[in-house]
């Protein structure tokens, strides 16, 4: 079987899972010698997600794969720990994956906003939902807002259309391996913190569970008799206790 990339590209896919967190391992040393910040991905379980929302955002990668095989070999890249850095932000996922050359190659992914129009949408269902914020903050996406923000079409998983993907690697194809263990990766992490499924799309997370818990706010205020300041202080203390912002 002929990869047409020489004999290092070869060689390095048929290095073994030990192999290969040995050079992650090694190469994180290196790097991390140099001062350079690296958040690596460790799978720690038999699979690479362990919650329904990290499975659904690694399901969803499918719409972007023309070939199935490096969806496959990313998936082995990933738990061999090769995604020795992974960085979330507004918009953009960055990303470090070891391979065959020294330095390990960049991926840079880009996820345009979303529509001002979704964007409200998105904002109105979790408003609406007060008591799943307070599960989301708290690190468990409740599975109420699943049919509300994974719907393919108006939901918080950018479409194919709205991602553009780049790696480093002399691979050509759209959605190389490295990418791939970047973006199985991106699921494992959701699993632990899934609010940066929001921080992704743009959307202040911060801002929207305030928003919800002042509406909450005013109108347990309007359903008290007598509200007093006492009353109002009481209510903020309970509520910052029960999402731990504000
Ligand atoms: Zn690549």
């Amino acid at each position: 079987m002929s990869y047409g990339y020489g004999y290092g590209y070869d060689s390095f896919t048929r290095l073994s899972m030990d192999e290969l967190r040995s050079k992650a391992h090694r190469t994180i040393a290196e790097l991390s010698k140099k001062g350079d910040e690296l958040e690596p991905v460790v799978i720690t379980g038999r699979k690479i997600t362990a919650t329904w929302w990290g499975d659904a955002w690694c399901n969803n990668l499918e719409r972007y794969a023309d070939y199935a095989n490096r969806i496959d070999r990313g998936k082995r890249y990933v738990r061999a720990e090769c995604v020795i850095d992974l960085k979330i932000a507004p918009g953009q996922i960055t990303a470090l994956v070891i391979g065959t050359r020294k330095t390990p190659y960049k991926i840079d992914v880009s996820v345009k906003p979303m529509s001002k129009e979704l964007y409200q949408d998105i904002i109105n269902r979790c408003s609406a939902r007060a008591a799943s914020l307070e599960a989301l903050a708290a690190g468990d996406f409740p599975e109420e807002l699943k049919e509300q923000l994974f719907a393919k079409n108006n939901g918080i998983f950018p479409s194919p259309k709205e991602i553009s993907l780049k790696c480093s690697c002399p691979d050509g194809a759209y959605l190389c391996k490295h990418i791939a263990a970047a973006l199985y990766a991106v699921g494992s992490k959701l699993d632990t913190e899934p609010l940066l499924l929001f921080t992704l799309r743009g959307i202040d997370t911060g801002a929207l569970i305030k928003r919800t818990v002042e509406e909450k706010l005013s109108a347990m205020l309007a359903n008290a008799n007598k509200p007093s300041p006492r009353i109002l202080d009481a209510n903020q203390e309970q509520l910052t206790t029960l999402f731990g912002v504000l």
